[in-house]
Parts: C-alpha cells; structure tokens; sequence
C-alpha cells in the first residue's frame, strides 16, 4: 500500500498488495521503525518479513484491517516497511495483486495521459 491520505486514494478501498506479497526487510528496520515484535516474522538470519505475509496460500498482513476490495486501512502506516511502498497505485505489481482478489486493474499513468489528450 503506497499511501493512505485521501479520500480519493483507490488503495483505501483495496489493500489487495497487503493479501498478495510478502512484505520482507531487513531484520533492523524493525527495529529502527519501532515495529512491535508481535508484527513481524522472522525469516532467517537476517530477513524478517510482516507477520502473516510468509503464508504462500493466503498471505494477508497483521496490520491490515477491514475488507480487501470494500475498505481497508493499514494499522501501523507510519511504521510499515520500506517494501510497502514499492508497489504504487497502478503499477504492474498493483494490477498482480488486485488480480488475485478479483479486482480489476487500475488505469496506469498512460492510461490518464491518453485520456487527457
Ligand atoms: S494493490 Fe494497488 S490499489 Fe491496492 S492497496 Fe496496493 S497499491 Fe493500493
Ligand atoms: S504494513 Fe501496512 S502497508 Fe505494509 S503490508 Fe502491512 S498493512 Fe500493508
């Protein structure tokens, strides 16, 4: 989930990328964000991911709450990893996750440039 300000932002009514990807970091960046222990999983040696995120049949982030595709709000948005904002509103990795959920693809920057013209 790239950001969760206003009330135009389509990710408020999705939150499929949470559900979709295992959200992994470096172990320390829990640590330096303040992340409880209780939210994350550990990897390995130095890889821990979000709690929930490592389950390969149906991840779904223990900071997410509410309903993917209806509402949703991530619990700990100024403390979630870097690796949640690699997927932006739009993007290829958006459309993969939302595709998951049945949720249809969002239109991309060119999408909006086209329809500018
Ligand atoms: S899948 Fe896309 S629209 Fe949905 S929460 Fe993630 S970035 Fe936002
Ligand atoms: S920490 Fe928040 S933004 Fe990141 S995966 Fe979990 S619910 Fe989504």
């Amino acid at each position: 989930m790239s950001s969760h300000t206003t009330s135009l932002n389509p990710c408020l009514s999705c939150g499929a990328c949470c559900a979709h990807f295992r959200v992994s970091f470096y172990w320390s960046e829990a640590t330096a964000k303040g992340l409880p222990e209780n939210l994350t999983e550990q990897i390995n040696t130095f890889f821990a991911c979000m709690a929930g995120t490592n389950d390969p049949h149906a991840p779904r982030c223990i900071a997410l709450s509410g309903q993917i595709g209806v509402a949703v709000a991530c619990q700990h948005y100024e403390m979630r990893p870097e690796a949640c904002k690699d997927v932006e509103a739009g993007d290829e990795k958006c459309a993969r996750a939302r595709a998951r959920h049945g949720l249809p693809p969002l239109p991309t920057a060119q999408d909006h440039a086209a329809t500018a013209q």
